[in-house]
């Protein structure tokens, strides 16, 4: 079976090694060193100022929602992990959900300043498969309105935007290190900001609020382990070549279906890929599950990623038409991309998308 993702498990002692250095000490939790040096090693790597390591890439949300004190309308895309929607309405929030870019995906930028209101605070978008949304914009609309802008970054790692680091643009943004994601601590997150004072407020709201005994606001169980961040120190040393591999086998794919009627989505001018994703957008939904059906034929199981459209949940009051995510949503697919993903493994793939 070749499965839409496979985790990247590195070396079992390296492993062991980093991980020893806090049994050593008996302190597995609550920011202990490796913690610490994981936090540290990520700002290098990544070129952001500030970041905290957290339990995940959902918890992250509601601490960024809740830190920028948004409790009314949040203006989202409909194309994203259903994550992205359940933070808002998790912190007591209103999704409004405003359709995406017919090309790179996330967002449109245009049709923002048509659905803010009185009740409107924040932006809460995603970078979806690590391509940017329209960052320039959306600050211009939030600047204007006085809005706060989040980015769900949880695809963006690694990604670099017009000479910055793509999770360094926004009031806050957030990472998801799960396993399934291109860099991983087994169960994972990251919240990013620029500002000092934010990222003191984030600290606390992470953990219940409290630092020793002095208490200074209200706060949640955000944390994460001396054993998550062993596997993120291990795994940070081998995610340049996990970049470059997961570059090599998408432009291999790239090539190989170029006589295949698809599109894919577009990455814009000044961006270095991450290659989180290999979606393919087919020209109808008919041809989208031929190609599901013909691939499960070969145990191949890509993923309708994302789908559905977000404004279609069940539990959405307001279901809104979003014309574009939702005919996107229906017509796209996600194929194999894994670190140890074999060429003749996509040449399979492939050759089974072609004879449709
Ligand atoms: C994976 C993902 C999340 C959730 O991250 P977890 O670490 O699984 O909680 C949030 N948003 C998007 C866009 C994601 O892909």
């Amino acid at each position: 079976m070749i499965n839409v993702t496979k985790t990247f498990l590195p070396p079992f002692d390296e492993y062991t090694a980093v991980l020893k250095r806090a049994w050593n000490i008996s302190w597995i939790t609550n920011n202990g060193i490796l913690v610490h040096e994981l936090e540290q090693e990520l700002k290098q790597f990544l070129h952001v100022p500030n970041l905290l390591f957290a339990a995940n890439g959902t918890v992250v949300l509601q601490i960024a929602l809740k830190a920028l004190g948004i409790t009314k309308e949040v203006i989202t895309t409909p194309f994203s992990y259903v994550a992205t929607t359940n933070a808002i309405l998790w912190e007591g929030c209103k999704p409004v959900f405003v359709d995406i870019d017919n090309a790179t995906l996330s967002i449109d930028a245009d049709k923002i300043e048509a659905a803010i209101t009185a009740d409107t605070q924040a932006i809460l978008a995603t970078h979806v498969y690590g391509i940017p949304c329209n960052v320039e914009k959306i600050q211009e609309i939030a600047d204007k309105y006085k809005l706060k802008v989040i980015y769900d970054a949880a695809h963006a790692f690694g990604c670099v935007y017009k000479g910055k680091s793509l999770l360094s643009y926004g009031d806050i943004s957030t990472c998801s290190f799960h396993a399934t994601k291109v860099f991983h601590t087994v169960e994972g997150g990251a919240i990013i900001c620029n500002d000092e004072e934010l990222n003191k407020k984030l600290f606390l709201l992470r953990s219940f609020g409290h630092m020793g005994d002095d208490y200074y606001s209200i706060g949640i169980n955000g944390k994460n382990s001396e054993f998550h961040a062993a596997m993120g120190l291990v795994n940070l040393k081998h995610v340049q070549q996990i970049l470059e591999q997961r570059k090599m086998l998408s432009e291999y794919y790239t090539d190989k279906l170029l006589s295949l009627n698809i599109t894919k989505p577009l990455l814009p001018d000044g961006l270095v890929y991450n290659y989180s994703y290999y979606p393919v957008i087919f020209a109808t939904e008919i041809q989208l599950l031929k190609a599901i059906n013909g691939l499960k034929k070969i145990s191949v199981n890509p993923r309708r990623y994302f789908y559905p459209s977000l404004n279609r949940l069940p539990f959405i009051k307001d279901q809104t038409i979003m014309p574009i995510s939702e005919s996107v949503s229906s017509r796209v697919l996600c194929l194999p991309l894994y670190n140890d993903l074999a060429k003749k493994d996509i040449d399979l793939i492939c050759t089974q998308l072609l004879i449709q």
